[in-house]
This record gives structure tokens, C-alpha cells and sequence, in this order.
């Protein structure tokens, strides 16, 4: 119960390279929605949203939020 073995992929960001995993999870979530899975990582993604924040910018981040909490907690300072 403790460990869920996860298919998912490395991904290489495209603004600055680093490779970042997108889990099985996290792929469906974006298929569902009818999105393009992520090219950027977490880092980058969070830096273009807030330079070209989308119209429901608040409503995708509150569910991302609750589904990838790892994404959001990397560079949060508590
Ligand atoms: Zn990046």
C-alpha cells in the first residue's frame, strides 16, 4: 500500500533544459482536459504563467494544486 508503481516519462523542459518527470498520473490529467502535456518544467511553466497568466488561471491552479502538490511546494519558502 505504501509504494504505487507510476508509469510516466522524463521529459527535457524546453526553455531551459532540465529534465523533469511527468508521471502516468499527471499525463491523463492533461489528457483529460483535452491539454497538451507539459514541455516546460514545473519551474518554467510557473514563470510563463505568471508573466501570460490564462483567463482561469486561478480555477487550473487550484486543481493542479490539489493533484500535483510536489510541483507547487519547489520553491515555496515556509
Ligand atoms: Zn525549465
Amino acid at each position: 500500500m505504501d509504494r504505487i508503481e507510476v508509469k510516466g516519462e522524463s521529459i527535457e523542459c524546453w526553455d531551459c533544459g532540465a529534465s523533469f518527470y511527468l508521471t502516468a498520473e499527471e499525463a491523463e490529467w492533461f489528457d483529460r482536459r483535452g491539454l497538451h502535456k507539459p514541455r516546460r518544467c514545473p519551474g518554467c511553466r510557473k514563470a510563463r504563467h505568471k508573466r501570460n497568466p490564462p483567463t482561469n488561471y486561478d480555477e487550473i491552479i487550484a486543481q493542479a494544486k490539489a493533484l500535483f502538490p510536489n510541483d507547487y511546494r519547489q520553491g515555496v519558502r515556509q
